[in-house]
């Protein structure tokens, strides 16, 4: 018998899981909305036009060899990566308070940061908000975290409960970790406003909460790349600590390239530079050094002014279709008349809409329509099409009437 006779067959994951599902029925109108994944008008994934160029960049240069990457990887694509999401002028770039490795994409990256929060941070609570990306939990848990939630989203309202987010901040512990969604909140969609963010910013500053930014859909909330990172450099501006883990597996569709970053910012350049020496010794034993290819392709786009301007042109492109199927999806509803205040379609931001079906309604959808999505009701805009539409519409109103 094999010695591992006894090892019990383990659940899917409740999202990767959707499209295991999805890839088994043989229906001719299945559509997957689980995986947060872009897809064109044509329901295909997309390599970006600039990442195209990049890659041919790179191809072209015969001096471009394979050897590995320090571990820390590509210095100039951490350099890079802190200037994108802290401002080209950041003060605590210039006054090198910032250290940044980079990361196996947006887990990674995550994954780095809380193993070093672990072993040299003096509080082991963080809060996520409830509900949140389903990794999260299990990211900060084995990291030897303990992870308790603060009140974010409100059914009732289908927006933010800003008051229980404020109350559950004020009630943690000092020093506590907590993580916050940088925008495009995952999975509701719902963000706070940037005055909310301020009063976030006082309340955390006040009681030393340690804010620890998921940055995972820059530039695909608002489709500016600067404006979606405003409620991290308002935190930054502030000379106060934070962690940022960023990812490019969506902004320049990067997904299977594994590529992100980790930054900390520290209060002082010479804690800087020791944080960084721990972080090489979270990282050496875990994978030793990460990939070459996405962060040589993140890296050619940023540096070239060129790349650069035409990567901005096709991130918003990508941001106004999902806004145009958030539209869509409304007017459908609306014209069916379908019960219930679908407003918060259009008004939920980023790649996800939380649509408020149950977990009976989803099945429903999923049984009789071939729709997959989260149980959650979440379903991602990205993977919808004008042609779709109709499909999806029929199937909410059918669900819900
Ligand atoms: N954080 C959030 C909120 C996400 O939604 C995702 C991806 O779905 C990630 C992080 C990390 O993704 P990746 O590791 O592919 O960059």
């Amino acid at each position: 018998d094999s010695v591992f006779a006894n090892v019990v067959q383990a659940p899917e994951d409740p999202i990767l899981g959707v499209t295991v599902a999805y890839n088994k029925d043989t229906s001719p109108n299945k559509l997957n909305l689980g995986v947060g994944a872009y897809r064109t008008e044509e329901g295909k994934p997309l390599v970006l036009n600039v990442v195209r160029r990049a890659e041919q960049i790179l191809v072209n240069d015969q001096a471009r060899v394979k050897e590995y990457l320090p571990i820390v990887g590509l210095a100039e694509f951490n350099k890079l990566s802190a200037k994108l999401i802290l401002g080209a002028d950041s003060p605590a770039i210039a006054e090198s308070r910032v250290t940044t490795v980079q990361g196996l994409s947006g887990t990674g990256s995550l994954r780095v940061g809380a193993e070093f929060l672990a072993r040299h941070y003096h509080q082991r609570t963080i809060y996520i908000p409830l509900p949140t990306w389903g990794n999260h939990p299990k990211i900060f848990t084995i990291a030897g975290l303990s992870v308790k939630t603060y009140r974010y989203y409100d059914p009732a309202t289908r927006g933010l409960d800003f008051q229980g987010l404020l109350e559950d901040l004020g009630a943690a512990p000092s020093g506590a970790i907590v993580l916050l969604h940088a925008c495009a909140h995952n999975p509701t969609g719902v963000d706070p406003t940037l005055e909310q963010w301020e009063q976030i910013r006082q309340l955390m500053r006040s009681k030393a909460l340690l804010p620890f930014f998921d940055s995972a859909y820059q530039g695909f909330a608002s489709g500016s790349l600067d404006i979606d990172a405003q409620p991290v450099r308002l935190f930054v501006a502030d000379g106060g600590e934070c962690l940022v883990a960023q990812s490019y597996a969506k902004n320049m569709g990067l997904y299977g390239e594994r590529v992100g970053a980790l930054s900390i910012v520290c209060k002082k350049a010479d804690v800087s530079s020791r944080v960084e020496s721990q972080l090489k010794l979270v990282i050496r034993p875990m994978y030793s050094n990460p990939p070459l290819h996405g962060a040589s392709i993140v890296a050619t786009v940023l540096k070239d002014r060129d790349l650069y301007n035409e990567w901005t042109v096709e991130l918003k492109a990508m941001a106004d279709r999902i806004i145009t199927m958030r539209q869509k999806l409304f007017d459908a509803l609306t014209a069916r008349g379908t019960p219930g205040d679908w407003s918060h379609i259009i008004k939920q931001i980023g790649m996800f809409t939380f649509t408020g079906l149950n977990s009976e309604q989803v099945a429903f959808m999923t049984k009789e329509y071939h729709i997959y999505m989260t149980s959650d009701g979440r379903i991602s805009m990205a993977g919808l099409s004008s042609k779709t539409v109709p499909h999806l519409a029929d199937a909410i109103h059918a669900a819900v009437t």
